[in-house]
């Protein structure tokens, strides 16, 4: 059990604001009052800072005033949480969660992490989960980035190689070009395979490298360093394009003369 010092004013002044039901699930029975903010965390034994929550409730209600008020009051489960965003998995529904609230998902993750209540836990298995089976949490490992500690890292080897491919494609070489450099070189690639254009491209169209992570059709600054700046970026997206176009003309051009021809 935890400390409760609430008065038993308070405690009946917050079980009629609530119409004497568990402020999470509804149940009418086993009612607690619980402090909103920790009195680790120097909340008061005050009625702003009470709410009513049933033993069930009571006993895994996360520490964190962020949590408990956003994840844990609005979702009575972790299924309930799966299905109000549509997602496979707990790792899914936090990252759309975070999105929602617009709060970072790694720092979020560090608090589920530590925080020591059964509900958060639930999310928290389903997150170690994922980061056992496919040894790291949400997405590849990036080239240039290293994941430590639920952050991505410069890897200080391979970032460079980002700042090269971006300058060579800029320069003007294709991006087949650059792969079959690469591969003269002799480069690892991630995953020591050969590279190829496709890989290239995945680097060249990464909004992660000027530090926004993409999930879903959503870009979000992310919380690990740079490795171009946006303005390179930007530069590399415009020239895909226009390569894209000049492409698409000569094709046409083919097209037409084909057709004339026959
Ligand atoms: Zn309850």
């Amino acid at each position: 059990m935890r400390e409760n010092d609430f008065s038993s004013v308070t405690k009946k002044q917050a079980l009629k604001r609530a119409n004497y039901r568990c402020e999470r699930c509804w149940s009418e029975i086993d009612l607690e009052c619980h402090h909103r903010l920790s009195l680790q965390l120097d909340g008061q034994s005050n009625l702003e800072n009470c709410i009513v929550l049933c033993h069930n409730c009571h006993n895994i209600a996360p520490q964190d005033p962020f949590l408990l008020q956003n994840l844990f009051l609005r979702f009575a489960s972790t299924k309930e949480l799966l299905n109000y965003y549509n997602a496979k998995n707990e790792e899914e529904a936090l990252k759309l969660f975070c999105l929602e609230m617009n709060i970072n998902f790694r720092e979020t993750l560090d608090k589920i992490r530590n925080d020591p209540s059964s509900h958060v836990c639930a999310i928290k298995d389903g997150m170690e989960k994922c980061v056992k089976e496919k040894g790291h949490a949400g997405f590849n490992i990036p080239y240039g980035y290293d994941y430590v500690n639920g952050k991505l890292v410069e890897n200080k080897t391979e970032s460079p190689l980002i700042k090269r491919i971006y300058e060579m494609y800029l320069a003007g070489q294709s991006m087949e070009k650059i792969a079959k450099l690469l591969n003269q070189e002799g480069v690892p690639s991630k995953q020591n395979k050969k590279w190829g254009s496709h890989t290239v491209q995945v680097i060249l169209k990464n909004p992660l490298y000027y530090g926004f992570l993409h999930w879903g059709k959503y870009l979000n600054k992310g919380d690990y360093p740079p490795l171009i700046d946006k303005n390179t970026f930007t530069a590399v997206q415009a020239t895909i394009k226009k390569r894209k176009t000049v492409v698409r003309r000569h094709l046409k051009k083919i097209n037409v003369s084909t057709a004339i021809k026959s």
